[in-house]
């Protein structure tokens, strides 16, 4: 393992001077061969390392884990979870955190490399990953990024020459995932449950300076943390919910306290409208299913708010009363916020009460004619029809009367809707087949899908073709955890 000293890095480790209970130092394991398949230019700029992108060689050494930039400090950050509502010890089973780069407008970025070999949090696990998992959360995160949404980002894919066995032998690949941290609602869980009570105050304090040094004034900081942290999460979800996002795997580990979507696995998109849609394989009885999000987000908040109870209140009965009058928020906060972002999708500019029969009536339809949820609103900015026979309906056209009657065909409305609505999402269909070809060598499809959705608002460049979707796709379709 080479530790090199490139100038243009600025990096540091600040999670590594937490104390040792919550992270392993542990370096990459070395891979055979290196190849690089992805590199993201943009991002890299963003994160000033500008001075990679034209260098192949580098970027295959570093983002393989090959080489170690000076400065860097590579850890296994430990953590644990409620993993389909049951208690676990996790932590970085097959990822290493190399540092925080700092950008010129101080923004940190955390460097992690995901799929570098087994830590000793790893379990059972091979600490490995397949390119094909890797490239599917390289378009998923860059996707959920074009769409305006919080998330984890993908800076480089690097193939390892190695081979990984799932069912079959697949080729092994480390994706370099960027994000403002790498903090969870688990590694709460973990710091309460397995480290001492100055420790957790430790970690606490640590969280609160990293990411929300505004409430560390405030009388009751951890109350405060709670309060930010589930507002952060309402944001989110309610972003999920505008363009039909699925997590699929909504444990407390994956569950970001900086509010960002973390964690790809089994995720994809819904088509056809059904709030009941579950794609995952693992998800047997809908726990993470679209509709479900936000109360799954409440109950994880239910488990954050419970580590910090200690720290709230000496008293736990007093604790516990504050930290439930704070969650006790939730239900509304989320229904206020869900209408205005559904407001927003349908261009009302000054919204009234009498939205929500409006708002109720068009998901009804939907739901009835399983229309697809993307086209439908599409379509509405358009001011088009779409294929579904939904469009046909007298109940649909009565509702547009409605509608139009409404938003009286401003130019704001219209600017609102085009800005709040995609015209495209990755399609389960056209991520799977991309994906397929990519691993043969082939990334047309690839980038032509990463392509469209740098372009998924722009109404002008993407003129009136809808994307749709193979009859009866999604039917059968299913995502995967792990792999
Ligand atoms: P995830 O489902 O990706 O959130 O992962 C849940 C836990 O399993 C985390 O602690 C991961 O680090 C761990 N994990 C997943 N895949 C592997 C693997 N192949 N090797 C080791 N640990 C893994
Ligand atoms: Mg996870």
């Amino acid at each position: 393992m080479i530790q090199k000293n490139h100038q243009e890095w600025n990096l540091r480790n600040t999670y590594s001077d937490l104390p040792d209970c919550f992270h392993e130092k542990r370096l990459p394991s070395s891979v055979i061969k290196p190849k690089l398949v992805y590199f993201n230019n943009d991002l890299a700029k963003r994160m000033n390392l500008d001075f990679l992108i034209d260098d192949t060689f580098l970027i295959e050494n570093v983002f393989s884990g090959n080489e170690i930039p000076k400065d860097a400090i590579p850890i296994a950050q430990a953590y644990a979870g409620h993993q389909f509502g049951h208690f676990t010890m996790l932590g970085d089973g097959r990822a290493i955190l190399l540092g925080e780069q700092i950008d010129s407008n101080g923004k940190v970025h955390d460097i992690q490399l995901k799929g570098s070999g087994q830590t000793s949090y790893s379990r059972r696990g091979d600490g490995k990953a397949t390119l094909s998992s890797m490239l599917r959360e390289y378009i998923m995160s860059e996707s959920m990024h074009h769409l305006g949404i919080p998330t984890a980002r993908s800076l480089a894919v690097v193939e390892t020459g190695e081979k990984v066995y799932r069912e079959t032998s697949n080729d092994g690949a480390i994706l370099t995932r960027i994000s403002s941290s790498h903090i969870r609602v688990g590694t709460f869980e973990y710091a309460r449950h397995f480290c001492s009570k100055e420790d957790f105050q430790t970690f606490i304090n640590y969280v609160i300076n990293r990411h929300y040094p505004e409430i560390s004034t405030n009388e009751n900081p951890p109350l405060e943390l709670l309060k930010v942290v589930m507002h952060k999460q309402i944001e989110l979800i309610v972003h999920w919910m505008r363009v039909g996002f699925i997590h699929g795997v909504m444990n407390t580990d994956n569950m970001s306290i900086s509010g960002e979507t973390i964690d790809y696995g089994p995720c994809a998109f819904i088509n056809k409208y059904d709030p009941k849609t579950v794609f995952s394989s693992i998800d047997m009885h809908g726990r993470y299913a679209f509709d479900n999000q936000p109360k799954i987000a409440y109950w994880n908040l239910t488990v954050f708010a419970g580590t910090l109870l200690s720290l709230i209140s000496n008293d736990n009965d007093e604790a516990m009363r504050l930290a439930k009058k704070n969650l006790d928020d939730f239900p509304e906060e989320y229904s206020k916020k869900w209408h205005q972002m559904m407001q927003k999708k349908l261009g009302i500019i000054k919204p009234r009460k009498e939205d929500v029969t409006l708002i109720r009536n068009l998901i009804q339809l939907m739901k009835d004619h399983g229309a697809d949820y993307t086209n439908t609103f599409a379509a509405l900015t358009l001011n088009k029809s779409s294929n579904d026979s939904m469009f046909s309906s007298n109940e649909f056209n009565d509702w547009k009367k409605q509608w139009k009657k409404r938003i009286k065909n401003s130019n704001n409305s219209l600017k609102l809707m085009q800005k709040n609505n995609p015209l495209t999402i990755p399609r389960n269909h056209l991520i799977e087949s991309a994906l397929d070809n990519a691993i043969q060598g082939n990334k047309t499809e690839f980038n032509e899908l990463l392509n469209i959705m740098k372009n998924c608002h722009d109404y002008n460049a993407q003129h009136d073709d809808f994307q749709s979707i193979p009859e009866g796709h999604d039917e059968s379709y299913k995502t995967y955890c792990g792999t």
